[in-house]
């Protein structure tokens, strides 16, 4: 469904205007942000083709505090609704390039068009690593999962395939097969590279069976999916019949625009952040999915918490020109 034209979208107010923050990311961390700055009566616009972010693609979310049951796009909805009346703008554009020219951030859009503020928040987000496979994306909630952790729920007694070798791989199938009746963990390589507490775990769980040496190079089923092809030993294929594929085959951080200003990675190529949510450059704060914090847990949860403390900290160094963030505010 192409919604983000079937949404009123709130125009930038000025192309020359200076905006106090230019977040760029649409999803829960750029608009907890936003939600946040405003309340601050910071002037602020949200970057981002897809409206919600990851989590728009989620079948349902049942694990943000306060909501039980909604789906990710109703979520990613919400989130929209709240920062646009609080006065937060949003502009579908991407941003390609970013540039610090004194203390004044110059950021231009895919469609050439420049913008300025005086703090910029990246809330750019990951990109889980996926098959590349045809019916990959016609799947996606319809059997295909990117997210074991969020999606776990919905296959009670059902039987499901883990595609992966390490940590996020051992830790989704351990988690599925309390909840599944059946867990195959399919991986390309001859041994498990996760922690060996993880790998013993899934070794000593019945309902889950370990194939290694097979890729999966297929997906078929009408509405759903329902079987998909391997490759053993990558040269005979043979079919397995299965209600849900989790693809744990790990994911990367968008790192473009925080190459571009320079910013400091860590060994993963997340930005690094300190407590502040700060990075390395001064006048640049980083949020969700993209940074080295929360304890790398990547949430609704925490990168919304993340944006919030990314907004407060920028509303003391606009005040003060210190990024320390302060609780006397309240
Ligand atoms: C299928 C699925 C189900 C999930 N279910 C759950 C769940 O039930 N509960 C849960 O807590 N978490 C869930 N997650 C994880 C959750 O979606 C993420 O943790 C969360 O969305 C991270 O938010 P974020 O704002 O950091 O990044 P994202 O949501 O990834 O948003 C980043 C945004 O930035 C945009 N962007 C990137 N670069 C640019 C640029 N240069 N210019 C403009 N925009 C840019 C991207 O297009 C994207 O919209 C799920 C993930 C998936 C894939």
């Amino acid at each position: 469904m192409n919604w983000i034209t079937s949404i009123p979208i709130t125009m930038p107010d000025s192309l020359n205007k200076i905006y106090d923050i230019a977040i760029i990311g649409s999803g829960p961390a750029g608009f907890s942000a936003s939600i946040y700055a405003s309340r601050y009566k910071l002037s602020n616009i949200v970057f981002g083709n897809l409206l919600g972010g990851t989590i728009s693609e989620a079948h349902k979310v049942c694990n943000y505090p306060g909501v039980s049951d909604i789906s990710g796009y109703d979520l990613a909805m919400n989130f929209y609704n709240q920062s646009k009346d609080l006065g937060g703008e949003y502009s579908t554009e991407h941003i390609v390039d970013i540039k610090k020219e004194g203390d004044i951030f110059r950021l231009i859009s895919d469609t050439q068009k420049e913008y300025f503020a005086k703090t910029v928040i990246l809330g750019i987000g990951t990109n889980r690593n996926k098959l590349n496979l045809k019916e990959e994306d016609r799947f996606l909630g319809k059997g295909v999962s990117y997210c074991a952790t969020c999606d776990a729920m919905f296959y009670k007694d059902k039987v499901v395939v883990v595609v992966g070798g390490s940590n996020a791989a051992t830790m989704a199938a351990s988690m599925l097969s309390e909840i599944a009746k059946k867990v195959y963990l399919i991986y390309r390589g001859t041994e498990l590279r996760g922690e060996p507490m993880w790998i013993e775990e899934v070794e000593k769980k019945e309902n889950i069976e370990i194939i290694f040496t097979t890729i999966v190079i297929g997906l078929e089923g009408e509405e759903k999916l329902e079987r998909i092809k391997l490759s053993r030993e990558y040269n005979s294929s043979e079919y397995l019949d299965t209600d849900g594929l989790f693809v744990e085959i790990g994911s990367v951080p968008n790192v473009d625009l925080a190459n571009k200003l320079g910013l400091e990675l860590d060994s993963h190529r997340y930005i690094k952040v300190k407590e502040d949510q700060s990075t390395s450059l001064e006048g640049v704060w980083a949020a969700g999915d993209c940074t080295s914090a929360s304890n790398r847990f990547r949430q609704v949860v925490t990168a919304a918490s993340e944006g919030s403390i990314a907004a407060n900290s920028i509303f003391g160094y606009l005040r003060k020109g210190s990024s320390a963030y302060s609780t006397e505010i309240y």
